[in-house]
């Protein structure tokens, strides 16, 4: 084996060895890192200059990387630029002359200073053969090859496509589809990860539950779909009212949980108290009609003793006291 091979060789395993140790200690819901370590094992496989992994998000129809050298976060529509058009024709595409290709996007190039010379796109596949993102490298001395390079970068494209499909199977397991809040699942996994370690520092944390007053009504009257709209609208006041560090969740049908860690009950109630009268006062206007509707709350402060089904619980009690009392109230 000649000297370049093992370098290269070494390369690649020091950067699955960083790769392996960053997934095991790897703790929070970011993975961009762990995608960075992907792209520089593309890199090094066919001796690029540069390289950046694209994901292709199906639902808002754009190309998204946080891997390119030189800038933050780039977002391309779908279907354009080289990355773009090699997931179009689901194909690999090269250029040994960029500059000439209309499919070239040479912004980055031209904000940076950097002069991109050769490009190869691997479109990357999920297990059922469905396109969902992209290898880009960029640079290699003496142009892309493409059978020897695509052969070279497989083994990147096959880890980076398992990596983003469970990474993206994880996510939509862990949020509700409807109002893209997180559901009961993204809810145990926050708490295992945040609210749990605020209890055992003694720190307070407070919650409350809060239920659509009379939302069978809302469905019979108008429709399912106008129901949807309202669980959507009522979810984004949810969302727009939680501050840093807190937490909205989607608990079922049309409830909903506000996690508020560093915050005691009477500031809990307070804050639900708002959020109440706010919703009362903006009806959820769905174009063909304008639904007023209410919300019931039920405030709990975490008793560090006991389970979170058992704070739930009785939080849940309180809420249950609140339709009972007549809906459209906060009671602790
Ligand atoms: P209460 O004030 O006692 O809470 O009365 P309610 O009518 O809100 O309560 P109930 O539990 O009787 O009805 C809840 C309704 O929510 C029934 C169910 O069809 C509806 N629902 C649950 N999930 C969805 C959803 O995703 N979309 C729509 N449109 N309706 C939903
Ligand atoms: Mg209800
Ligand atoms: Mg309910």
């Amino acid at each position: 084996m000649s000297n370049n091979n093992e370098k290269q060789l070494e390369n690649i395993y020091d950067i699955c060895s960083k790769l392996y140790s960053n997934m095991c200690g790897n703790k929070r819901t970011d993975h961009c890192i762990l995608f960075s370590y992907l792209t520089e094992l593309g890199k090094s496989l066919v001796n690029a200059d540069r390289a950046s992994f694209w994901k292709w998000d199906t639902y808002k129809h754009e190309l998204w990387t946080t891997s390119a050298t030189g800038t933050d976060k780039i977002v391309i529509p779908e279907n354009t630029g080289l990355v773009g058009k090699a997931l179009k024709e689901q194909r690999v595409v090269i250029t040994n002359d960029p500059y000439s290709d209309p499919d070239f996007n040479s912004a980055v190039d031209k904000k940076t200073g950097y002069v991109t010379k050769s490009i190869l796109v691997m479109p990357i596949a999920d297990v059922n053969g469905d396109f969902i993102g992209a290898l880009q490298v960029i640079n290699k001395p003496g142009g892309f090859d493409e059978e020897r390079d695509t052969r070279c970068l497989s083994l990147a494209a096959i880890v980076c496509g398992l990596t983003l499909e469970s990474d993206t199977f994880l996510e939509n397991s862990q949020h509700d589809k409807l109002t893209r809040l997180k559901n009961r699942l993204g809810f145990q996994n926050d708490y295992v990860r945040i609210y749990s370690k605020v209890l055992e520092q003694g720190r307070p944390l407070s919650m409350f539950i809060c239920d659509i007053d009379k939302f069978k009504r809302v469905n019979d009257t108008y429709g399912h779909n106008a129901g949807d709209a309202v669980l959507s609208f009522n979810a984004n006041i949810l969302a727009e009212a939680c501050e840093e560090g807190q937490g909205v969740y989607r608990w079922g049908g049309e409830e909903f949980i506000m996690m508020m860690p560093d915050t005691t009950l009477d500031k809990c109630v307070e804050k639900a108290e708002t959020i109440r009268k706010r919703i009362m006062e903006s009806p959820c206007d769905i174009g063909t009609e304008i639904i007023n509707y209410t919300v019931s709350f039920g405030c709990r402060q975490f008793d560090p003793v006991l389970s979170v089904i058992d704070n739930i619980n009785a939080a849940d009690e309180h809420l249950y006291t609140a339709k009972a009392e007549g809906r459209n109230r906060v009671i602790f």
